[in-house]
């Protein structure tokens, strides 16, 4: 799957981290061990400091230096800029921290109500820098335990408790005291893992249980009968469960998604392509002419498609703070390059809102072509529309005015650009 930037997306912080440089095998051995007794340390100095203060530090570097004489443990050895945790939103604002506090003020509220299900076991402190095929993260739970897991260890709570039976006790017993917690994947979690260990029953039983509770304004929570009603391949109930949901909010893109799900793998194919538009209506240009825009670019001149009249354009919704927009950069840029005599051209319409910014981006990467800029991020005049709701939106236009795609990206774009310049593009 292609990374994606879209309004308001909670999970992009929790995947969209790099991974740390690859070691020697021994010498990552022996990073593993160093960093395993930083962790141990760490968790000691926490308790100290919990004890003493009746609450949690807000960030580890609270805690040095009384509680943690050694600043040094703050570091992993793997960690090759010597204080960084790899999620930003993790930096540690005090000095050079490694690791990722769970409980630092952006995290607290949300891991303290996690807690109260996954107890002890879940992961307190956390260092990314070991990254590699066996594991993403090792950990130290709240009982000062040191363990690996995968990032998500919310999708895989077996890794932290080491066995299917023991997770399911536990997130069983959490769910019975905190039926009505607002941290809900541990219920599709525990219905995963009682189909994996052929207790279908009780997963139906956790499926009606929770449906009993569930209020009909609590959209999430409906998503998230819908994930368990998947697990059981229950489709049928799913449309249902769909159906009611697009009559309540009839304008949820997320409902439409899932409703072209279903209806593929109910066979249902035209009622899958009326959902796939409606969860995109902008699939519906495709082939078609696409409206004019006239817009003002960075430079202060009018500029429209009209005036692309004849040329192959690509119109790119992008902005400079959007990760993926930029990794694409590159390939956009030869292909600029190689066909910019042939008849074809870019317009850039920036969702930046920082002017300064995307002026210094532009300059520094050498970007030619024209932007158009409002300021406005996602309101801007002309990505609103377009009903533009993620980035890159790389659209492909022909010469005739006529959408090719708005997918025109990686490898893709090079191939359709010099197939709409021969004057051959197959939608
Ligand atoms: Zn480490």
């Amino acid at each position: 799957m292609r990374a994606i930037l879209t309004v308001g997306t909670v999970l992009s912080l929790l995947v969209s981290f790099a991974y740390a440089e690859v070691s020697a095998p021994e010498q990552s051995d022996k990073n593993i061990e160093i960093c395993t007794q930083n962790l141990l340390v760490i968790g000691k100095a926490i308790h100290a400091y919990e004890k003493e203060n009746g609450d949690f530090p807000v960030w580890l570097s609270d805690l040095h230096t009384k509680h943690l004489a050694d600043g040094n443990a703050l570091i992993c050895p793997s960690d090759k800029e010597g204080g960084k945790p790899i999620f930003t939103q993790s930096t540690d604002p005090e000095m050079p921290v490694s690791y990722s506090y769970e409980l630092n003020p952006r995290y607290r509220e949300w891991k303290t109500e996690q807690r109260k299900v996954y107890g002890d076991a879940m992961p307190l402190v956390r260092c990314r820098h070991h990254a590699n095929d066996d594991f993403e993260v090792l950990n130290l739970s709240f009982s000062s335990k040191v363990y690996r897991s995968s990032n998500l260890w919310e999708y895989k709570p077996e890794e932290i408790y080491g066995s299917v039976e023991e997770t399911i006790a536990t997130l069983a017993a959490g769910i019975q005291q905190h039926p009505d917690s607002e941290n809900l994947v541990y219920y599709p979690a525990l219905v995963r893992l009682y189909i994996q260990v052929e207790r279908e029953v009780d997963a139906e039983n956790l499926i009606n249980r929770y449906k009993e509770t569930l209020k009909p304004d609590n959209i999430r929570g409906h998503f998230v009968l819908g994930d368990m009603l998947e697990l059981m391949h229950r489709d049928e109930d799913m449309l249902q469960l769909f159906t009611k949901l697009e009559e309540q909010s009839p304008e949820n893109r997320s409902v439409f998604r899932k409703l072209v799900e279903i209806h593929e793998r109910l066979g249902n194919a035209e009622l899958a392509n009326e959902y796939r538009l409606k969860a995109d209506p902008t699939l519906a240009l495709i082939g078609k002419t696409v409206p004019d825009f006239s817009a003002i670019d960075l430079d202060g001149n009018p500029i429209s498609l009209a005036q692309y009249r004849g040329k192959v354009v690509l119109l790119d919704f992008w902005a400079v703070w959007c990760g993926p927009c930029i990794a694409e950069m590159p390939t956009v840029k030869a292909v600029y390059n190689s066909y910019k005599d042939e008849g074809f051209d870019i317009i850039g319409i920036s969702l930046d809102t920082d002017e300064d910014r995307l002026r210094d981006y532009l300059k520094e990467n050498d970007i030619p072509w024209r932007q158009v800029f409002s300021g406005e991020g996602w309101k801007s005049p002309v990505a609103q529309q377009y009903s533009i709701r993620a980035i890159p939106a790389p659209w492909l236009i022909d010469k005739d005015g006529t959408l090719i795609t708005h997918q025109a990206r990686g490898e893709k774009l090079e191939r359709l650009v010099a197939e709409a310049l021969k004057g051959k593009s197959a939608n």
